[in-house]
């Protein structure tokens, strides 16, 4: 049992530093979406409740008697790699990013299911509780970018070419 609250508490901290770089990385999204309203306001709010969730990861590490020093910077920095994939700052990039943060909040949503197993292993119900909670919002994130995907993309390629046309007429 002993390893295993010492395997949990090391998830927990690798969750604190995901849920770290998540805000910084709409923090970066958010100044950098202009013409897609109903998105940026949609990252506002994701970014207030990823604030939750780091809360959520403090306190879970409190419980356990520990705290969310000696951060492991794996998980950041393989988050870091995957933005740079993402084409963050191409031209198609509110495309691009719609797709990466479909798959981040997937990412984000796998780590919570497994910070609820290894939670229920060791006992820790309220930790558990807390986890589901987060990971209920990561699922809702990612459903409502799962819906809007392909009409942001026609919405996209709609502009593009009318961008294109009026180029054109000039
Ligand atoms: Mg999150
Ligand atoms: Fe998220």
């Amino acid at each position: 049992m002993a390893n295993a609250k010492e395997q949990l508490i090391d998830w927990l901290r690798d969750a604190y530093a995901m849920e770290t770089q998540a805000a910084e990385m709409l923090e970066r999204q958010e100044g950098r979406i202009t013409n897609y309203p109903e998105i940026l306001a949609k990252v506002k709010e994701h970014i207030q409740v990823t604030q939750r969730q780091a809360d959520r990861l403090k306190q879970c590490l409190q419980r356990l008697g520990s705290d969310t020093s000696a951060i492991k910077t794996g998980i950041a920095m393989l988050i870091g790699n995957a933005q740079s994939i993402s084409g963050v700052f191409a031209e198609d990039e509110i495309v691009k990013a719609g797709i990466f943060n479909y798959s981040f909040e997937q990412f984000e949503a796998a780590n919570y299911r497994a910070l609820i197993a290894a939670a229920q292993h060791c006992g820790e119900t309220e930790i558990a509780r807390l986890c589901q909670e987060s990971l209920d919002e990561e699922i809702e994130m990612a459903n409502w970018i799962e819906q809007r995907l392909p009409q942001l993309t026609k919405t996209y390629l709609q502009r593009k070419e009318q961008g294109a046309a009026a180029e054109a007429k000039r």
